[in-house]
């Protein structure tokens, strides 16, 4: 499996050098991402393939659910890298239809340290719980959940000191949220955009 793999990466490399002889020299000098990509770690969404991005265009944190936890070190790391040291000026938090991790939020059944890590999104089929019976399916309603929680990390996202303190500075920084189809590979705007520190359009979803 490994020599397939590595076999695989051979023949990438090879290709790009064919396409464009000085890629990896240009890549290997810096990097400059327009954007920071804060997703689910699910093999079927990598940011770069579904966002039709190069290496070197985008900068990424995945983790399960894609939730936002204002005291994840790791994410809070990357966030600020992001914003201070790579000033990207565009955050996508970006959820999918049929996440593994919004579905195991909402089961009775016990799942170790994960239910720990889904608490946030546990609270927020509560808080919505009316909203949430409205949906005509339980599909349906884990797939309203996994928008509410985008909603809630550009929420999260933009409430850290990163982003107020890159506010104050006057940095046209914008944290998106937006929601990947696992059935159509299509990724759709949740128009709940926040930038400098106000939501863009509406209230969110
Ligand atoms: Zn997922």
């Amino acid at each position: 499996m490994l020599d397939d793999l590595l076999s695989r990466n051979r023949g990438w490399s090879a290709t790009r050098i064919s396409e464009e002889p000085g890629y990896f020299a240009r890549l290997a000098t810096r990097q400059s991402p327009e954007f920071f990509w804060i997703g689910c770690s699910d093999s079927r969404v990598p940011a770069n393939v579904v966002a039709g991005l190069d290496p070197g265009e985008v900068f990424v944190h995945r983790n399960v659910a894609n939730v936002v936890h204002s005291s994840d070190m790791n994410l809070l790391s990357a966030l600020e890298f992001a914003v201070e040291a790579l000033s990207i000026r565009e955050i996508i938090v970006c959820g999918h239809y049929g996440c593994g991790g919004v579905r195991a939020a909402t089961e009775d059944l016990p799942h170790g340290l994960a239910d720990h890590w889904l608490e946030p999104i546990r609270r927020l089929s509560r808080s919505y719980a009316i909203d949430l019976t409205q949906c005509a399916s339980l599909e349906e309603q884990r797939d309203k959940l996994a928008e509410l929680n985008v909603v809630e990390g550009v929420r999260r996202v933009s409430e850290t000191p990163i982003l107020r303190r890159a506010w104050a500075r006057g940095e046209p920084v914008k944290v998106h949220g937006l929601i990947y189809g696992l059935k159509d590979g299509l990724l759709r705007n949740l128009d709940c955009t926040v930038s400098r520190g106000i939501f863009e359009e509406g209230e969110g979803k």
